[in-house]
């Protein structure tokens, strides 16, 4: 899938080879491309007022575009096409609602999201900062995470209740991606990150830090890959290293500082 579509497998099934378009209970699943696309021309409108509203157009090809034009796990089919966040001196970034989570799960999930972000940032020269806490708006309708404060260059990062998204099923538990990007350098300047809170507060320290890592990875505008020894690979297990189809799709994707 691509980031927004980070089908992030429980179970052992493909994303592409099982009917996601219907609930087990035979209902047709919502689609969520149409009000992606009236969040995203509303969203931080004054100080990004140059950002164009793609998101939703994109949501729809890359879905059915995902299986047969990808190249590693850089994006090749959609306006995504090789959008990705610039290295810059200032870092980029990261704040986390974690209200969802115990406490004791919490303090724990912490040190493994900055982890990542540390693997991540080391692979393509990227610096993350720990913005702290910061509440999140989650849309369920829109399938949306949204911080209340704006923030310039982040990635917010949401554990959703099960119950509280209709996107969380017994087979997917996580799906994120950039939210901001400038259509003509294709700079991300916005991302988020969406986790499954039963399945991070059920699983080990090494589960929990393989979906952190890939979900991340979304965020930084890396889709999905077909290569099962990535990080990127559409079935989240327990891969914990960042292998080279992972690095070298994030640093082809990265942009130059227009600061
Ligand atoms: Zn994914």
């Amino acid at each position: 899938m691509n980031g927004e579509g980070g089908y992030d497998r429980r179970d052992g099934t493909h994303p592409l080879r099982r009917p996601r378009d219907y609930r087990p209970d035979g209902q047709r699943r919502r689609r969520w491309s149409r009000p992606e696309r009236a969040y995203r021309l509303t969203y931080r409108r004054r100080p990004f007022a140059t950002i164009l509203s793609t998101i939703g157009a994109v949501l729809t090809t890359s879905l059915i575009a995902v299986a047969t034009s990808r190249v590693g796990s850089i994006y090749t089919d959609s306006t995504y096409n090789s959008s990705g966040w610039a290295v810059c001196s200032t870092p980029i970034s990261w704040t986390t609602d974690m209200h969802n989570l115990p406490p004791e799960i919490a303090s724990k999930v912490r040190p493994q999201v900055a982890q990542a972000f540390a693997a991540w940032g080391q692979a393509a020269g990227y610096t993350f900062v720990d913005g702290g806490e910061a509440p999140v708006a989650f849309d369920n309708a829109k399938s949306t995470v949204t911080p209340v404060a704006d923030i310039n260059r982040n990635i917010a990062i949401y554990f959703v209740p099960d119950a509280d998204s209709d996107r969380i099923t017994k087979t997917v538990v996580g799906f994120a991606s950039p939210n901001l990007v400038y259509p003509g350098s294709k700079e991300i300047v916005g991302g988020y990150m969406a986790m499954s809170a039963d399945y991070i507060a059920s699983v080990n320290a090494a589960r929990q830090y393989a979906l952190i890592l890939h979900e991340m990875g979304h965020a930084l505008g890396l889709a999905d890959s077909t290569d099962p020894g990535n990080v990127m690979y559409g079935q989240v297990d327990t891969r914990a290293g960042l292998a080279n189809g992972d690095i070298e799709g994030l640093k082809a994707i990265e942009k130059v500082c227009q600061e």
